[in-house]
């Protein structure tokens, strides 16, 4: 493995842990000190690792940014999907294109939940959607109602992932929880919570 493939993986560990692709030197040299890990040493390694991200972006793996704002980041830009960008449909990886962390969100809720905690948000907060009086509410093949149970503060925003913050809502309505116009996302957000406060 050459150096530059080695830096590609600490970038592609980096982003993973980060869950974002765009990223600046420092960072990265924040994180990993003198990239002893990859073997880089000498007494700049920094200006090596400069050297090895232009191979990076000739070959198409990274972007460099230097428009105001971005300037001096990168972007990972490789055509393979980082670890947080899959989601976990019963215990198999399905690739997704990659796409906001909210929509990635919605994606969880309703195939990787932890089955637990959605029954206790359906025991405690009710078997219906509880979005005003929404009759949305449709049963099941085992004729029990099919509902979703979502994260009123997203937990990409920093929601807790906690019965307070949980809501039981209709597909329809779920969509539109991650979807809709701000205005009408944030309606939303203020009804169930306290919808929910109501309830517990
Ligand atoms: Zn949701
Ligand atoms: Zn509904």
């Amino acid at each position: 493995m050459t150096q530059r493939d080695r830096l590609r993986q600490l970038i592609i560990d980096f982003c993973n842990e980060r869950q974002v692709r765009t990223f600046s030197l420092r960072e990265l040299s924040r994180k990993y000190k003198n990239y002893e890990d990859i073997g880089i040493g000498g007494k700049t390694p920094e200006s090596t690792v400069r050297r090895l991200l232009q191979q990076l972006r000739d070959s198409g793996s990274v972007i460099f940014h230097d428009r105001h704002g971005k300037r001096g980041h990168y972007t990972f830009c490789d055509k393979v999907l980082l670890d947080y960008e899959m989601v976990s449909v019963d215990g198999q990886d399905c690739k997704l294109s990659p796409m906001k962390s909210h929509a990635k969100e919605y994606l969880f809720e309703i195939f990787g939940r932890r089955r637990r905690l959605v029954e206790k948000a359906q025991i405690v907060l009710g078997p219906e959607c509880m979005y005003k009086r929404c009759r949305n509410t449709f049963n099941d093949p085992e004729n029990e109602p099919y509902t979703e149970v979502h994260h009123i503060r997203p937990l990409c925003r920093g929601g807790a992932d906690a019965i307070w913050n949980l809501s039981v809502l209709c597909g329809h309505h779920h969509k539109q929880a991650h979807f809709a116009h701000q205005q009408e996302r944030d309606d939303l957000e203020k009804y169930l919570l306290g919808a929910v406060r109501e309830r517990l």
